[in-house]
């Protein structure tokens, strides 16, 4: 049974809907015990509006979930977090939430890259050479390797729209898998990807992610821990219950280490 969530979104991002309390209480009807809130990360002095909340509504944002927090403080653990690109610009901000203990945890969504001058330059959905695939993988090592991040969410993301995995893909799979484990940053097997459906990628149709070819190399390391995240942009994908199924079934088949209560995430 799935106890834990660390993937959550709001409305503030742009791209979600519904109120926070009703992210809860859905929680609650299928007995989620930890409920992590993870909205993409407001960044000060940069806004990409409809992708991430701007920087201006983030004490809103944490008002709310330490109101929740409280109120449901006897029935559920609350978090309070956020998704975070490995941006080096912003590497110290998020250096700075973590150690002050401004937030109880990030995880990692590695969309894109940004320069030093904030401009995003490479979109990891469309990765057409090398060259970006490698900077997939550099970037997600220096975020892992930073220590500031507690799970990496859909790690199998460069694979987007590759459609054949090929020995670069299998090369920094290994290196991402290998670093995660010597961090202890679980890899996550993203639900979003399962509600969202099979796609036609060229000339195979599969889910986006979680991918069969990236697992299936997470299952070579008998140490790599696996945790499933739902990213849920609506309440009601909370307890979909047949993408979370399916998600399970996915692991088990695969033969993964799930595990669900991730011990570093903790709140004050
Ligand atoms: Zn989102
Ligand atoms: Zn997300």
């Amino acid at each position: 049974m799935l106890t834990s969530n660390y993937h959550t979104h709001t409305y503030r991002c742009g791209h979600a809907s519904g109120k926070d309390e009703e992210y809860v209480l859905d929680a609650l009807s299928i007995g989620i015990r930890n409920l992590g809130f993870s909205d993409h990360i407001m960044l000060p002095g940069f806004s990409e509006p409809g992708l991430r909340g701007d920087y201006s509504l983030f004490d809103n944002y944490k008002a709310s979930i330490e109101s929740l927090r409280k109120k449901y403080k006897e029935q559920i653990n609350i978090y309070f977090g956020f998704e975070a690109e490995s941006f080096l610009y912003y590497l110290p901000y998020y250096k700075e939430l973590v150690n002050n203990k401004v937030v109880d945890y990030l995880i990692l969504g590695n969309h894109s890259a940004m320069n030093d001058n904030q401009e995003i330059y490479c979109s990891f959905r469309r990765i057409t050479n090398p060259s970006q695939l490698y900077l997939y993988k550099e970037l997600a090592i220096t975020a892992i390797s930073s220590g500031l991040f507690s799970i990496f969410a859909h790690p199998d993301y460069f694979m987007y729209s590759i459609q054949n995995f090929d020995n670069d893909c299998k090369k920094i799979s290994r290196e991402i898998i290998e670093t995660c484990i010597a961090y202890d940053v679980p890899l996550e097997i993203n639900v979003a990807g399962i509600r969202n459906g099979k796609k036609r990628i060229g000339t195979t149709t599969r889910w986006i992610y979680p991918t069969n070819d990236f697992f299936s190399i997470v299952k070579k390391y008998p140490n790599a821990k696996c945790v499933l995240g739902l990213d849920a942009h609506h309440p009601s994908q909370i307890s979909d219950k047949g993408a979370n199924y399916e998600a399970v079934k996915f692991a088990k088949e695969m033969g993964l280490n799930l595990v669900d209560k991730i011990d570093k995430i903790k709140s004050k």
